[in-house]
Parts: structure tokens; sequence; C-alpha cells
């Protein structure tokens, strides 16, 4: 019997994170006056040792004893070859995905929400505030605050808060306080409200709303925790694909082309930095991170400097991005549905390292759909993105008749995301696709600010 699943055992989990900034050239975050900002600068809003790691260019970073020991509740996860896929596809590729949809949430996103809370714990920091689209990373920062006894308050992006109402209940369980956002709790979802009191959110209002609350306690004992985009968020997720690379050589596999769906790109990131690594020392694998049409922040929007929130309270970052006022159409996949890309992501797309690919919320569902009638497996909306990818590059190895390798990262499962499908069924789901008016707002949007460097690493 051939295999279909790889495992590996506690032991030999991955003991260090990698750190892409050892082997990429960046340019620095912006403060208001348009000079680089110093660390200290984002002390109110992180703790000490976080931002210390958001900075550092040290390759790799020690995985604490404490975070590995809540880890192991779910990791290492199975790397599971889609035989029944494949057969469906009849395609001559090799399919294997990470399934990161084993953790107690149910996505990678507690990858990175266990060590943030354990760094907070550490600097004697009580009480988490965040955002949360989909309410996946409101439910896995709920669940890591609950491990480390930590307090834990989650602003939801209002169209998600009344679409998916069970994620309320997830955070409830763990013993998290969601408000829907915009709320009346912040002057930042005050102002949005008073323009648009049926605002349906945005993450970059609600990353607002939840910097505003943790900057405000005047305790002290209050930070702010992000989900996606930044640095230490990707350097968390590389779990994911130094396990995935143990486990290809386990069966002496190696992809051709790696795959993740990218919404600020932190699973996109997990599964794929390792393998930036090889291909920057040489080895040769395509790397392509899929987002919406309806978002289309890699393949539509310029490198730029932006907002990491609509507010305008973060410094401006290096990045791909649709501007800090767009507000995406309601697409189902809520983390997708953010303006920017992580500067790391975004500063290996304009060099031609990873090559960023875009597909429609239909063809998404109908490969998602695919997966749950093949590997049985109901895949979240987010990874449906992945999906549509796989199944294109799938077909096309059959055309070329060429047994290709294809490695992808099942971000989550869509257990909790059932009205979607029910809204894709009874055929109420659309595709959008950016206009070019929506194209031209962004432009002005981002018109203003300095503009990043093209750097080149090699
Ligand atoms: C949040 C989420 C995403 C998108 O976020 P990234 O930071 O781009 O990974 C993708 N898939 C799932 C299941 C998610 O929960």
């Amino acid at each position: 019997m051939d295999v279909r699943k790889v495992l590996l055992t506690e032991d030999e989990m991955p003991r260090q994170w990698y750190n892409i900034l050892a082997d990429i050239k960046m340019n620095p975050p912006l403060g208001p006056d348009g000079k680089p900002i110093s660390p200290d600068a984002l002390a109110p809003v992180f703790p000490m040792n976080l931002i210390e790691q958001e900075v550092s260019s040290e390759r790799w970073i020690t995985i604490p004893d404490e975070v590995l020991n809540v880890l192991t509740i779910w990791r290492p996860s199975p790397m599971v070859r889609a035989r029944s896929l494949e057969k469906a596809l009849d395609t001559p590729a090799r399919i294997y995905f990470k399934n990161e949809a084993l953790s107690p949430p149910g996505s990678h996103k507690p990858n990175t929400a266990v060590p943030q809370a354990y760094y907070n714990k550490v600097f004697g920091i009580k009480k988490l505030t965040t955002e949360t689209g989909a309410g996946q990373w409101g439910s896995a920062l709920a669940f890591a605050c609950s491990q480390f006894g930590l307090e834990c308050k989650v602003f939801m992006v209002r169209i998600s808060f009344d679409q998916k109402p069970y994620r309320k209940s997830l955070m409830a369980a763990w013993g998290a306080n969601c408000v829907a956002s915009p709320s009346r709790e912040t002057k930042a979802g005050r102002d949005v409200l008073e323009q648009f009191p049926d605002s349906p959110g945005s993450l970059g209002i609600a990353i607002s709303e939840a910097i505003e609350e943790a900057v405000g306690d005047t305790s002290g004992q209050t930070r702010y925790s992000l989900g996606s985009v930044l640095n230490h968020v990707m350097l968390h997720q590389t779990i994911i694909g130094l396990e995935a690379q143990k486990q290809m050589k386990k069966i002496g596999e190696y992809p051709d082309i790696v795959i993740g769906c990218a919404g600020g790109g932190s699973n996109f990131a997990g599964l794929a930095f390792p393998f930036v690594l090889d291909k920057i020392n040489g080895k040769k694998v395509e790397i392509y991170p899929v987002e919406p049409t309806a978002c289309p922040t890699l393949t539509r929007s310029p490198f730029a400097y932006d907002h990491g929130d609509s507010a305008g309270y973060t410094p401006l970052l290096p990045m791909h991005s649709l501007g800090h006022t767009f507000v995406p159409a309601p697409i189902h996949a809520g983390g997708l549905r953010y303006h920017g890309m992580a500067p790391t992501v975004s500063q290996l797309a304009t060099e031609g390292i990873i090559e960023p690919k875009a597909v429609t919320q239909l063809a998404a569902y109908q490969a998602g759909v695919l997966m749950a009638r093949t590997e049985g497996i109901i895949p979240a909306p987010e990874t449906n993105h992945a999906l549509a990818c796989v199944v294109d590059e799938a077909r096309k190895a059959k055309e070329e008749g060429k047994e290709k390798v294809i490695l992808f990262n099942f971000s989550g499962h869509g257990l909790i995301d059932l009205v979607a499908y029910d809204k894709y069924f009874s055929g109420e789901l659309k595709d959008y696709v950016l206009s070019q008016e929506e194209e031209d707002k962004f432009e002005a949007c981002l018109k203003n600010y300095p503009k990043p460097q093209l750097l080149k690493s090699r």
C-alpha cells in the first residue's frame, strides 16, 4: 500500500523557527514623519520580546519549551497525499497537503497565537486585544490566551459577526469577549459608524479599534496581537514548512510547486518560506500565493508604503496594498479580505521569487467541494482558493503529461463556514472582480506616501 499520511513524532518537531529576514533585503517601516521608526515606538502596542523578534535578523530562533508543549496538542501536523483528489483529476501529479485544520480552533492560526500569548505572559501582560475577520484568528487567540491565563478581547468584522455566529461561541467557550466592528467602544469605530451606519466592517477598521483599546489601557498591562502580516507572525508559522520538509524527505519527495492561499500572507509564508530558502540556495521550486480576484492585493495593487489599518494608526509598511481605505466585496473568505500583504511576502513577489495567482470565488468553491467529495475534509473558504490553484496545476500537469509534485497548505476546515457552502449550493454566491473605478480609488489613497525602493536580495 502506498503511503497516505506522512507523520512525524513529537521528537521530530522542529525546535527552531526560520526567520526569512536573514536572507532578504527589506525596506524599513516608516513613522508619521516619513523616517524609519525605532523598535521602541512599537512598545505601547507589542511586548518588547516580540518586538525584538519582529526586527531580528537571526536566521534560526529557538522555540521555547512552553510553546512546544502547547503546540503538541495538535502538532506535528500530518502531511497527507491527496490520492483521491488526484484520481478524480486523473492527473499524473502527486498532490500533498499539510493539514493545519487539526488545531483546536481548526486553522493554522494557533501556530502564532500560542507563542504570542506566551511572550506577552512572560513580559507581564494580562490582557490581549485583537481583530478578527472570519473569526478564525479571534478564536485562535482566545484558545491561546486560555492556555496561558490571559484575558482576551476581540473586535470581529461586522459582516462575519453576522454570517458566522458560531465563531463567537468558540471564543466564548475559551473565555474571550467578542464585539462586532465597527463598534461604539472606540473612536475609530464611532467615526466609521457616523459616516457609514451600515458598514460591513473591514479588517483595517477592526485593527484600528483593537490597537486603540490596547494603547488606551493606562495600567500598561494590555497589548495588541496581530494574526498575520508582521514578520514575527510569519516566523512562527514556518513550523509548517519546516515539518513539511522533514516529511517530504522521509518519503524521498521534493515539491515542484508550493501553494498557499494568501490573505495577510501567514499560512502561505509558513509553508513556503523554508522552501524559499531552498530556492535562494539554488533549488528549483515554484511558489504560488493565491488570492481572491475580489481582493487582489499581490496581483493588481502596487508595491507601496501604506498603513496596516484603516484609521492610519500603524506605521507605514512596505507592502502590496489596495489602500487602507479599501473595503473589499463581501466574499465569504473573510480571512482573505485584507487590503495589504505581509511585507516579507510582498518583497518576495517584487523580486519574482514567488509568483502570485488570483482565483474567483466560484472556482474556489468548486475546488473545495471536489476536495470534500474526494479527500473527505471540508475546507475553509480561504483554503478553497489554494485548492482552485492546485486543481489548475494538476490539470496543467495532465496536459503536459508531467509527474509534478504539488504541495499545498490546507490552512483550515470549513465546518464553521457551512452557511457559505449552503449559499454556494443554492447559487447565491457570485464572482467579484475589482473594477477600474476601485483601482483608481486605491491609487489615490496611496499617492501621497513615500515609495519603497525596489531592493534585490541577491
Ligand atoms: C486567516 C486564514 C487565512 C488567511 O490568513 P493568512 O494570514 O493569509 O494565512 C487562510 N486560511 C484560513 C483557514 C484562515 O483562517
